[in-house]
């Protein structure tokens, strides 16, 4: 595990060297944006009690097992802690993965869902704020699937919408030292949508769920977006 403070706001904790969750220190404790894959929860724990400040919420970018995998467990070992969820993961987390009229075709691979039995406490939808942090629908990855725009710092936690692991790409855009967040994505076409999206927040740190933080992301984002619209149709 490792737990590396990107700066005064933001913290990645890195479990297997390429599964990611986030800290973000908001005025009345830390945002834990995702929760890694199972059995991580005690060390999601001691990177918050390295900050010197009480968990106050948690969010996830999605409902795949790598990115909620210890969230139950977080919130049993934690007291008074928020669970927000976006409204269209609401069904996906009792196991309903039907699509709605409207959502394109795809496939959502059951299989690749976790599991989590934690009460929900608030919903939200896009364009609401959450502390800092805007939340963004963004739609692909998953049919859930939402980033995180703190503008203090202008960084975007982009969860498997982008992927910097085997190089700086839109997911779905697939590359093959990495090609797991595309072989696992819903809907390609609407990811590349979403992450058009998050490049209008024009972030200059781009945060993924798998990879680096990678710095001065906007040149470098709008050249994987257009890599992307010559490769996904
Ligand atoms: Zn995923």
């Amino acid at each position: 595990m490792r737990i590396a403070k990107h700066d005064e706001l933001l913290t990645m904790v890195t479990k297997l060297g390429s599964i990611n969750c986030f800290l973000v220190m908001e005025d009345d404790g830390i945002t834990l944006v995702d929760a890694l894959s199972h059995g991580s929860g005690q060390e999601i724990l001691e990177a918050v009690s390295r900050t010197g400040r009480p968990l106050k919420r948690i969010l996830m970018t999605h409902a795949h097992s790598d990115h909620i995998g210890s969230l139950d467990e977080v919130m049993a070992a934690s007291a008074n802690v928020d669970f927000l969820v976006q409204e269209r993961a609401v069904p996906i987390l009792a196991g309903d993965l039907t699509l709605r009229d409207g959502e394109p075709k795809g496939r959502l691979l059951k299989i690749a869902y976790g599991k989590v039995g934690s009460q929900i406490t608030d919903i939200f939808t896009d364009g609401d704020r959450i502390g800092s942090l805007h939340a963004i629908a963004t739609p692909g990855h998953t049919v859930e699937h939402y980033a995180f725009f703190d503008p203090r710092n202008a960084t975007l936690i982009a969860g498997d919408s982008w992927q910097t692991l085997g190089g700086l790409a839109v997911v779905g855009d697939t590359r093959w030292r990495f090609p797991i967040p595309s072989w696992g994505t819903w809907h390609r076409p609407t990811n590349l949508n979403s992450t058009r999206k998050t490049l209008e927040y024009k972030p200059t740190h781009l945060a993924v769920g798998h990879g680096r933080i990678f710095c001065h992301a906007q040149d470098a984002m709008a050249a994987a977006i257009a890599r992307a619209e010559a490769r996904i149709y």
